[in-house]
């Protein structure tokens, strides 16, 4: 039941987005099976898109699409970017993630394909192959966005559209890190008990390899904080784990529970919006409370005086009690 008001919910803010008219035709699209996974590596819920090539893919493989050049393939966020009519009907044209891998992926080799795990350098491999140097075609197709040095005719549900007027935000990379998050732990409240009377507190960020830490707070069940915790964003990030632990002198630190932090809704927010300073405050995302995260309630994305911000309340897990209050900020690169 819960599952279902959030793909409902999810469902509505994205069509939002779209124009009335490519509303339903886009929900119908959406809904088939093969546009559930990314068209490139397989991972599930896909929520960037191609509407040069007709292919729903993941963020991942979105960064990769990205470094072709928007003459290759223009991405969008389903979730975000306003799309044009004739972007939504290039999709329909192509009519999905099998229509295109039956023409783009005709001859692919076994073991070529990258999975939802792959590293940065083998979806780049692949992606480069398959759409770039379109390697995997039938032999003798070619099939170029501009109509004019196409040396075949695309078949019809391949037929490339023009991109759009309307800007794209680029991903910006420098040194395999696509920004920071900053992370200001403002509080916490009804903490566990694990010393006598109370608890000496501080909170861990790991990201990847990264780990940050706030100070011990001594003696406190609701400590206030107010520390700034900075992380990177690698291209392949995965979720933020929070910890709370209570220090103690004289043995281990003993866990008072954890949660943790989905960071795509704002990173996909950051890159839609680029940059933020041109725009007025504004609610541009959200990252729904479910039965299977730690929210408190939803987390919407903001834009507060041109900076882009997510206030999180997390109910902590695998504890008897405890609630962070924290909130994030993107920093670009
Ligand atoms: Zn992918």
């Amino acid at each position: 039941m819960i599952v279902a008001c959030k793909q409902t919910n999810e469902f509505w803010t994205l069509m939002n987005h779209f124009g009335y008219a490519g509303k339903k035709k886009l929900k119908d699209l959406l809904q088939q099976s093969d546009n559930r996974t990314c068209a490139d590596c397989g991972a599930h819920d896909p929520k960037w898109a191609s509407p040069t090539i007709g292919v729903f893919i993941c963020l991942k493989c979105c960064g990769v699409h990205r470094t072709l050049g928007p003459n290759v393939s223009k991405v969008l966020s389903v979730t975000i970017d306003d799309w044009a009519d004739e972007e939504i009907d290039a999709m329909i044209e192509v009519g999905g993630n099998d229509s295109a891998n039956s023409i783009y992926e005709a001859h692919l080799p076994e073991g070529v394909k990258p999975g939802p795990d792959a590293s940065i350098a083998q979806r780049t491999k692949f992606i480069r192959s398959k759409y770039e140097h379109q390697e995997f075609l039938k032999p003798g197709l070619k099939i170029s966005s501009n109509k004019s040095t196409a040396e075949a005719s695309p078949p019809k549900e391949t037929s490339v559209r023009a991109p759009s007027s309307s800007s794209v935000q680029k991903l910006e990379c420098v040194d395999g890190v696509i920004g920071h998050l900053k992370f200001t732990i403002l509080q916490g409240a009804n903490l566990a008990i694990r010393d006598m009377l109370s608890s000496d507190p501080y909170v861990v960020l790991t990201l990847g390899e990264q780990k940050a830490q706030t100070t011990i707070m001594r003696s406190n069940l609701n400590p206030i904080w107010n520390e700034e915790l900075t992380l990177s964003v690698p291209q392949d990030y995965g979720l933020v784990k929070l910890q709370v632990f209570d220090y103690d002198r004289f043995s281990a630190d003993d866990i008072m529970g954890d949660a943790d932090i989905d960071i795509q809704p704002m990173l996909t927010s950051a890159v839609a919006y680029g940059d933020a300073s041109m725009f007025g405050d504004m609610q541009i995302g959200k990252w729904l409370q479910s039965h299977d995260n730690a929210l408190l309630e939803d987390s919407t994305v903001n834009i507060v005086d041109g900076k882009i911000k997510q206030e999180v309340s997390l109910q902590l897990q695998n504890v008897e009690s405890g609630i962070i209050y924290l909130e994030i900020e993107w920093i670009p690169p």
